[in-house]
């Protein structure tokens, strides 16, 4: 759910608009990014059949139409996508195109292995820092994640689909009856809404779809809309040779929940490192997460206005704000926590403290953090590795010790 910041009006400090000859040559202010980031979910079966049985009383969808996106590969060994989706969202994805031809194994950092207890599953194949791109990947199918298929649609799927295509789909891990909707069910991604079809999607991937799953993934999945591709990025370093996951379920949820999701949807018995924690610690890492999920949330980051409240008191301690923040920080760093949009709302408040304390080197260290989360979460780093490069430069520089007189 996307939820907007609680603002506060703000008297920003702003450098004099007095056209002197100095304020000409002043640098330009840089600017603290604004706005939030939202991550892209794995839709288990659990939530389909909560969101069919609302669905339910709404009007019947349109018939399903089966088509490719782009329509031809340009390229060989290009994969194109067999698209199930309604009439409109078809017109608007064609027109939208010509999407640029996807070769996924350009710039991969992940190769498929077996993996012992697991089938198979991805390793890295080099060093990949936070925010990376590990695999960009054309899907072999999007399709509605809630819609009711006629009978025969699951052959009627399978015959439209290219044959390395099929080949490739039918290869993938399948929990369910029908064969080819099976797959989807089993191996989707949420990329949610497509143009013109309000209603949530998945994409299946040959390799991505490949991913296992942990508890305290190091990896995220995102869907580039303009490429017409799934994306994931790494959400914390990877080592060469190490596993690559991704969390199926709703990360902050306690141990319990989240073995029966992963048991419902996808018949598996999680045994990641949080998973395989001793029963007291794990009782103990489940508060924590309850916690978490409270303070994590976007409307929860402290505001702009309370900070700047904080830079002109002249009576609260340099460190009034801190504590919790960097409480905050520890905790999610014991619990594994790798959401971007949880260390954003630490990141961000830090980046703007440390500035108006004048505390360069700690001003930077939370601003590339947060260039490295907004970059996992949405491809670029959202304006903050300038404020990681001149920290100097920001709004909020110094505002504590001018107000302190230091
Ligand atoms: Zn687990």
């Amino acid at each position: 759910m996307r939820r907007g910041f609680l603002r506060m009006p703000l008297s920003p400090i702003q450098p004099s608009p007095v056209p002197t000859p100095e304020a000409a040559l002043a640098p330009t202010l840089v600017p603290i990014p604004d706005g939030h980031i939202g991550c892209c979910e794995r839709v288990g079966l659990s939530e389909l059949l909560k969101i069919l049985r609302n669905a339910g009383e709404s009007t019947p969808s349109p018939q399903p139409v089966i088509f490719q996106v782009p329509p031809k590969a340009t390229q060989p060994n290009e994969i194109t996508t067999t698209c199930i989706t309604i009439p409109e969202t078809r017109e608007k994805l064609l027109s939208k195109g010509p999407y640029p031809p996807i070769n996924s194994s350009e710039g991969c950092r992940i190769r498929v292995v077996d993996v012992p207890g697991k089938g198979k599953g991805c390793v890295s194949t080099s060093v990949i820092p936070r925010g990376a791109l590990i695999i960009r990947e054309r899907p072999l199918v999007i399709a509605p994640t809630v819609m009711a298929f006629p009978g025969n649609f699951d052959r009627t799927v399978a015959r439209a689909m290219p044959p390395g295509a099929r080949a490739a789909l039918l290869s993938l891990n399948n929990c369910y009856e029908d064969k080819v909707i099976g797959v989807l069910r089993t191996n989707n991604w949420g990329i949610g809404a497509l143009p013109g079809h309000d209603a949530p999607y998945g994409g299946t991937g040959a390799i991505i779809s490949r991913i296992n799953h942990s508890c305290a993934p190091n990896a995220l999945f995102r869907w580039n809309e303009d490429m017409f591709a799934a994306e994931v990025r790494a959400l914390r370093p990877i080592a060469r040779g190490e596993e690559v996951t991704m969390c199926y379920v709703p990360e902050l949820e306690g141990y319990a929940s989240r073995q029966a999701r992963l048991r419902d949807a996808y018949g598996f018995t999680c045994t990641c490192e949080l998973c395989m924690r001793a029963p007291p610690v794990r009782a103990l890492s489940d508060h924590r997460r309850s916690q978490l999920e409270g303070l994590t949330a976007h409307y929860d980051e402290l505001p702009d206005g309370r900070v700047w409240a904080w830079a002109r008191d002249v009576g609260a301690p340099d460190d009034a704000l801190l504590g919790a923040l960097e409480e905050q920080a520890v905790m999610m760093e014991r619990e594994l926590y790798v959401r971007p949009e949880g260390w954003l709302t630490v990141a961000r408040p830090l980046v703007k403290i440390y500035c108006a304390l004048g505390n360069t080197v700690a001003a930077r260290r939370w601003a590339v953090c947060a260039a490295s989360y907004t970059r996992a979460a949405t491809g670029t780093d959202g304006g903050w590795e300038a404020v990681a490069r001149v920290p100097e430069q920001t709004i909020w520089w110094g505002a504590r010790a001018k107000t302190s007189g230091r």
